[in-house]
């Protein structure tokens, strides 16, 4: 099964994709993280991203797309993929159809989380992660059980990301108001789209999309 989560930064696609592999088996795709890790590796497409992802806009249509069909290639055909932060514009959407049909794969759902985006604000910009193993926290709505200590790894180490400020994140709303949200009404016409309350706790938000993925 194939699905794509969306909704605006700070929704809990990152949270709710983690969730669903551990369930599931299903596997991750996330362009962010994606190129992140490329910025950090210092490959080309790292350094051609790096400021455009500072800036909170959003990196070339074919950049992404092309990782998207790059990772989904090395995928067994019976491991079913979470897009999470892809599609972002409608040509992505068009050329995650192409890579998909490619592939021999379909989508399921798409799974809009809705969110207050006021709150969003604080959502993001109190986010963190363990520099070891990724793992997510918040620090008021889910720190770690023993503070400074990764609940998943005993890791000690932090991290938060460098776009996680306000300002960055004020555009990264504008551009999934713009650019994102309008891909939303194509995916309706084929009646894939199901919405979840995104601002529930993060165990009612998985509830909800389980019950969508077995409908
Ligand atoms: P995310 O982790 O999904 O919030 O993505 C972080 C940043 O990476 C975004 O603000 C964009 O600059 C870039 N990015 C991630 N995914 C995409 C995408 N599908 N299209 C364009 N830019 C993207």
């Amino acid at each position: 099964m194939n699905i794509i989560l969306l909704g605006p930064p700070g929704a809990g696609k990152g949270t709710q994709s983690a969730g669903l592999v551990e369930r599931h088996g299903m596997r991750q795709l996330s362009t962010g993280d994606m190129l992140r890790a490329a910025v950090k590796a210092g490959t080309p497409v790292g350094l051609k991203a790096k400021a455009v992802m500072e800036r909170g806009e959003l990196v070339s249509d074919a950049i992404v797309s092309a990782l998207i069909d790059d990772e989904l290639a090395s995928m067994g055909p019976d491991t079913g993929a979470i897009f999470d932060g892809y599609p972002r514009t409608a040509a992505q959407a068009d050329a995650l159809d192409a890579i998909l049909a490619k592939n021999g794969r379909s989508l399921a759902h798409v799974i809009e989380l809705e969110v207050n985006e006021d709150a969003l604000v604080q959502r993001i910009t109190g986010r963190f992660s363990c520099a070891n193993c990724g793992a997510l926290y918040h620090d008021t709505a889910n720190p770690p059980s023993e503070p400074g200590k990764c609940d998943a790894c005993g890791s000690t180490e932090f991290k938060r990301r460098p776009d996680d400020n306000e300002e960055t994140v004020r555009t990264r709303m504008a551009e999934y108001r713009a650019k994102t949200a309008p891909i939303l009404p194509g995916y309706e016409a084929r009646g894939i789209v199901s919405r979840v309350d995104g601002m529930g706790a993060i165990d009612s938000v998985a509830s909800a999309i389980d019950a969508i993925l077995a409908s």
